[in-house]
């Protein structure tokens, strides 16, 4: 870890008005301390397990995101422990947050997943779905779930161009979403797009959250 990085990344961010996630996914607490002692509070992790060992071990004004894909089995541990679950992925997560969050009484914010690379393996809801989804759902069955944004990861390619264009994409669908649902409700206010290698092309195409790993704490063990 390399506090100039840091800084200089939180420099590169400030015009946007960006949130930085320090994606601390396998490293280490001494690791995840030194970027804390800098300042950092906001941390990805995409594992439960994972989450649940450093949140416990760690300074408890830390805001814990899970990042990665959840299984719905695991919903209820880690409601309690996040600030923000984001890559809500599809209808039957969201239904199991909204059951738990009623159940333990807490309100659970999150972000639902669009897919928008081209690779098959990446989770998340399609444009079509999406609308679906709003459009069949009543502010009743929401329940404790607070529904913050998109996040959205574009295609592993060197073709900067694509990249820019899938992110367009998710901001075009942020606006749209945010401007035909949450007029009269609000705070739906987070886009979440851009990793270690695409951050810059997530930023001019309007993410305002960012996650970053590899490039604040060096390649992961
Ligand atoms: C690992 C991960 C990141 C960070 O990736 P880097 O390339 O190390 O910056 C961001 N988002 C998600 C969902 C991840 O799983």
């Amino acid at each position: 870890m390399d506090i100039n990085t840091y800084q200089e990344l939180l420099k590169e961010l400030e015009p946007y008005g960006a949130d930085l996630i320090a994606v601390s996914k396998n490293q280490g607490i001494g690791a995840i301390m030194e970027i804390y002692q800098a300042g950092q509070r906001m941390f990805g992790e995409n594992k439960v397990q994972e989450l649940m060992g450093k949140q416990a071990q760690l300074p408890h004004d830390i805001a814990w995101h899970m990042i990665g894909h959840l299984q719905r089995n695991k919903v209820k541990f880690v409601a309690p422990c996040t600030t923000l679950i984001q890559g809500v992925d599809s209808q039957r997560l969201f239904d199991e947050l909204a059951r738990q969050a009623v159940r333990q009484e807490r309100k659970v914010e999150i972000l639902l997943q669009v897919h928008i690379a081209t690779e098959e393996s990446k989770f998340g809801f399609s444009e079509v779905e999406l609308q679906a989804f709003f459009e069949g759902i009543t502010l009743a069955e929401w329940g404790n779930v607070v529904i913050r944004g998109l996040m959205g990861m574009a295609s592993n390619t060197a073709d900067q161009a694509q990249v820019y264009r899938e992110f367009k994409g998710l901001h075009a669908l942020y606006e749209r979403m945010g401007r035909d649902f949450f007029a009269g409700i609000g705070g739906f206010s987070i886009l979440s797009m851009g990793m270690s290698g695409d951050y810059r092309i997530a930023l001019d195409a309007g993410s305002n959250m960012v996650r970053v790993g590899s490039r604040l704490f060096g390649p992961r063990g």
